[in-house]
């Protein structure tokens, strides 16, 4: 009988891997096998440390890997499973190829980055510290990706096929709906990957991609994400509060620093920012958004019109590509950068990395921290243990570049851009289901939010759900 092996984001919030084997017959004889997603672990050392872990069957007999989108948690073991000996092809939207282009051997860079540290400060418990692929590996597994425009039929064997549907999680997301025939029988899997915000721009504002995941959605089996299987975003509009806190710190002569993650959350800002500059509601202050890679970003994002929310082709269309905007400056080089620190007037800085654990951020940081005129505004999520989490959570001091900085800056965050769907808008989306699932798998979460995520189902929707566990095997019946 075919099946599905959750080997990654089970119990956990990264390391998206699902492998779907058509057949498992106990002749020795395999079925075709597919991983739905190839993340890479991030976050606790325990679940990290699964990285160095290879696949439960060998790499060489996956035969194909579907990709529903670029982030790392999902895509970040990719150069590993080559690495490994995979050689099948990487079926992904032509938007997220275009992202793993930039992020993947960005990943494999800082890899290299975090051993040579390491060896460096003798902190390694493995002598030497490796990385665990380097940057020229990620460009290597470039090659075997192959783009599949969304809504378009893929047969990857006899009984197999997929295609992508709309996930509205972030440029080029998806979610992937296959269809499984066996002995005349046809099953309809669907995999979400992440889903994106179903509430519109008033309260879920600054979406470059369009809001909505796709609706009428049918599957036997249903494994979904349950991030925000928990919580709730909040649900007013985050600008006329955004606005007043930029005016103030402009008003006194500060500046304003935010902390994002440079593909897609940059990219969200600054749209933002624009739109809020020109009714007038923020000065005309220069912005600098100071990330290598927010350039490369805001071209693939320029590229892909077919993914843009009503609001960002209006702004496209009035102002044309950001890069171009007056007044808005991308920096590339570290002499770019540098240049940003000599700006002693109020200004906007968009740097990445989003939580502070590393990049240029920490530069402006710590330039500018213990200036009360400035201002630090969080739109990201900040994981326990990083810089971003101890400014954000009201801390004196900060330890950056090895050095105490005081923080006197005025510290502000704002939930509302989440790119996740949260718990009601999850419903919202499930209850345009035309019928209900025969079991719901949940993924994707942390053990509460997807033991909530699961009883709540249960309770409003009478669905049959299941929290899967690392390295479970469920059929496909
Ligand atoms: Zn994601």
């Amino acid at each position: 009988m075919a099946y599905i092996q959750f080997l990654g984001a089970a119990g956990t919030v990264t390391g998206s891997k699902h492998l779907i084997n058509t057949n498992s017959d106990t002749t020795g004889k395999t079925g075709f096998q597919t991983l739905i997603d190839c993340g890479m672990f991030q976050g606790p050392k325990e679940w990290r440390e699964r990285n160095w872990q290879n696949t439960p069957i060998p790499a060489s007999e996956i035969d194909a890997v579907v990709l529903t989108h670029a982030h790392l948690d999902h895509c970040g073991w990719i150069p590993r499973l080559v690495k490994e000996g995979f050689r099948g092809p990487i079926y992904a939207t032509p938007a997220t190829i275009d992202l793993c282009g930039i992020l993947l051997p960005d990943s494999g860079h800082l890899q290299e980055e975090d051993a040579y540290y390491y060896n460096k400060q003798k902190k390694s418990k493995h002598d030497p510290a490796l990385p665990l692929y380097t940057l020229e590996e990620a460009q290597e597994c470039l090659q075997y990706f192959r783009p599949l425009p969304p809504e378009t039929n893929k047969q990857l064997c006899p009984e197999l096929s997929f295609r992508f549907v709309r996930a509205a999680h972030i440029l080029g997301s998806s979610m992937v709906e296959l269809t499984l025939q066996t002995k005349g029988v046809s099953r309809r899997l669907l995999f979400t990957g992440d889903v994106g915000r179903v509430r519109n721009q008033g309260i879920a504002p600054g979406k470059v991609v369009h809001s909505g995941p796709t609706e009428g959605e049918t599957a036997d089996i249903l494994v979904m994400e349950s991030t925000y299987g928990n919580r709730q975003h909040p649900t007013d509009d985050p600008r006329p509060a955004l606005a007043a806190l930029i005016r103030q710190t402009a008003e006194r002569g500060g500046s304003v620093v935010v902390p994002a993650f440079a593909v897609e959350r940059t990219q969200k800002f600054v749209f933002m920012l624009k739109e809020l500059i020109e009714s007038g509601q923020i000065p005309r202050i220069p912005v600098f958004c100071d990330s290598p890679m927010a350039i490369q970003a805001v071209e693939i994002f320029m590229k892909h019109t077919e993914e843009y929310s009503d609001e960002t082709r209006r702004l496209i269309n009035q102002y044309g590509s950001p890069l171009e905007w007056p007044g808005f400056t991308f920096a590339s080089t570290p002499e770019e950068s540098k240049k940003i620190n000599d700006s002693k007037y109020p200004c906007i800085i968009v740097s990445s990395s989003g939580m502070v654990t590393g990049g240029r951020i920490q530069h402006h940081l710590a330039q500018r921290l213990p200036d009360p005129r400035n201002t630090i505004i969080f739109i990201g999520f900040q994981a326990q243990g990083t810089r971003g989490f101890t400014i954000k959570s009201g801390a004196s001091e900060v330890k950056i570049f090895g050095e105490i900085v005081p923080i006197r800056a005025q510290i502000a965050a704002f939930e509302q851009f989440s790119d996740h769907a949260d718990t009601p808008e999850l419903l919202q989306w499930l209850r345009t289901f035309r019928q209900k699932p025969k079991t719901t798998y949940l993924v994707h979460g942390d053990p509460a939010a997807s033991a909530q995520l699961r009883d709540t189902m249960s309770n409003e929707l009478g669905w049959n759900v299941k929290v899967a566990q690392w390295m479970e095997k469920v059929p496909i019946s």
